[in-house]
């Protein structure tokens, strides 16, 4: 079993301009935003496009991608205006994942801004329930930081989604910074192995697909979510070293979300992993 590790790449002048942007900082699997992130817009693909990107994923032997969703869905809302975009959002989403061959789509479940936590979670399966998911996709719960009314912060609630569903096709992408600010504790031995106990006990480790690897700026529990480079946050390279060598993730792919805006890149930080393997 090869070892997967990429990072979130743009597509800005095509989606196949993701897969040289993959080869330069020497990722072999990766996530893409399907439009822009910040907005409800979702990149229409041509032909050529898929077909481009698709034969670059076969040439260069990279995959799984993962879509990456705009941030602005919630499927968790009690308004019913949001709930609709949204789900009209991620439905597109789907589509164009199934048109780029990109295995799955990966989603934040939501805030419930004060209806409840019964009443988000029921809002967020009944909304996942009207998705059409193409047989060749996977929809993926995103765990979060839990911030407010945030749902998924705990892989019980994960569970809750996945198995409420009435969908076949859907699992759960586990986020390293959002674990971390839900207070798992990553970054010792000890802290490592009773988390994957919970994910074991409270999850199910057949319900993981895929990881995002990112270190956390803050403490422990903070609830917040502030990415870091590998090995330079409070998660730090123990962390990263216990989860990049644990049996039960190594097939799985983990994609870098660390940041990109100073002097150290995507490369730099895929290397460190690639470092901390055994
Ligand atoms: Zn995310
Ligand atoms: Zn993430």
């Amino acid at each position: 079993m090869s070892f997967k590790v990429g990072a979130h790449v743009s597509v800005a002048g095509g989606a196949e301009k993701a897969i040289e942007r993959q080869k330069e900082v020497g990722g072999n699997c990766g996530q893409i935003f399907a439009g822009s992130p910040r907005t409800w817009s979702v990149k229409e693909y041509s032909e050529e496009d898929a077909e481009r990107f698709i034969q670059g994923c076969n040439d260069s032997g990279q995959g799984p991608y993962t879509i990456h969703s705009t941030y602005l869905v919630n499927l968790a809302t009690p308004k019913d205006d949001l709930l609709e975009k949204s789900k009209d959002c991620i439905q597109k989403e789907l589509y164009a994942a199934e048109q780029l061959g990109v295995e799955y789509v990966v989603f934040h479940p939501g805030a419930h801004t004060g209806s409840g936590r019964e009443a988000g979670i029921e809002t967020i399966v009944s909304a996942v329930d009207d998705l059409v998911i193409p047989d060749s996709v996977t929809l993926l719960f995103e765990n979060t930081a839990g911030k407010g009314t945030t749902l998924g912060k705990s892989f019980g609630e994960l569970r809750e989604m996945v198995e409420g569903t009435s969908q076949d096709n859907v699992g759960v992408c586990i986020d390293t910074c959002h674990a971390h600010a839900a207070g798992y504790d990553i970054s010792s031995e000890e802290g490592f192995s009773d988390m994957v106990q919970e994910i074991r006990e409270d999850l199910g480790l057949e319900n993981v697909k895929v990881l995002h690897l990112n270190d956390s700026k803050d403490e422990r529990g903070s609830e917040k979510d502030n990415h870091e480079h590998i090995g330079e946050g409070n998660i730090g390279d123990q962390g990263f070293r216990n989860l990049v060598n644990a049996e039960v993730f190594e097939s799985l792919p983990m994609v870098l979300e660390t940041p990109n805006s100073d002097d150290k890149g995507y490369k730099e930080n895929i290397d460190r992993i690639k470092e901390l393997r055994n």
